[in-house]
């Protein structure tokens, strides 16, 4: 695990204080939460320069910290964006229109599509292909966030968990992530994948009827949002939910 070894000890009088002022709730949240706070985490991880005063500490059950690991709370380092939804639903064409220049992209499609270099192919459907594809986003997600410098980030998906992480959705709201949806609806996306003149083929389907079944909406994913930036706003940590967009202001203090 990338800063176990480096993790630093916070002194008691500190954790004193951190819980004086913020409490002892975990301030994290994630599922599975046990909500006995048992550890002090640093909101900048202590291995990517994160200092161990109180305004860079607030108290976390130890599942939580454990699971979070050195992830990045959105704005606090990189700037993260989570982009989700059905095949043909207009994911990379959402980042493409708001994307600021520099902007990293982690898009699932592009990398299968550089990996057949020539291929006019919408989505690629050969089976081996799309696992190496897969193979490289996880790689590169895992590094992604934990970037700290601040940069902008956007994550190209269309489901929000892995078979690791089945709650994926909980732990990006959890670390305050922009999460946009990008669904047209069912009969559009069927309609836009027959348009391409491609065939349509089983796996694409498969992950259109799995993305429906799940019934995420922008809506109920804003609810959440919202309720979880009046969480940290009340932790100090970030402006509050009618803030406007992350990054338009700086969520993080100074220290
Ligand atoms: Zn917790």
């Amino acid at each position: 695990m990338p800063g176990r070894r480096d993790r630093q000890r916070v002194p008691p009088v500190v954790s004193a204080e951190v819980i004086e002022r913020w409490g002892n709730d975990c301030w994290l949240g994630m599922p599975g939460c046990t909500k006995h706070s048992d550890t002090t985490d640093h909101i900048v991880p202590h291995i990517a320069g994160g200092p161990t005063v109180p305004a860079n500490l607030r108290r976390a059950c130890k599942h939580c910290n454990s699971l979070r690991g050195d992830r990045t709370l959105n704005g606090y380092g990189a700037l993260i964006h989570a982009v989700i939804g059905p095949p043909a639903g207009g994911k990379s064409t959402y980042v493409d229109m708001h994307r600021q220049p520099g902007a990293v992209v982690l898009d699932f499609d592009a990398l299968a599509k550089a990996m057949m270099p020539g291929s006019d192919a919408e989505h690629v459907t050969v089976e081996w292909v799309r696992r190496m594809a897969s193979g490289a986003w996880y790689g590169a997600y895992r590094h992604m966030v934990r970037v700290t410098e601040p940069v902008e980030l956007w994550l190209v998906k269309t489901l929000p968990f892995t078979p690791r992480s089945p709650r994926l959705l909980d732990e990006w709201i959890a670390l305050d992530y922009d999460i946009t949806v990008c669904d047209p609806g069912k009969q559009e996306v069927m309609d836009r994948l027959r348009a391409r003149g491609m065939d349509v083929g089983k796996r694409l389907q498969a992950g259109v009827l799995q993305w429906y079944r799940q019934g995420i909406t922008q809506t109920g994913i804003d609810v959440r949002l919202k309720a979880r930036r009046s969480r940290l706003a009340a932790l100090g940590l970030a402006n509050g939910p009618d803030a406007g967009p992350i990054g338009s202001q700086p969520a993080r203090p100074a220290w």
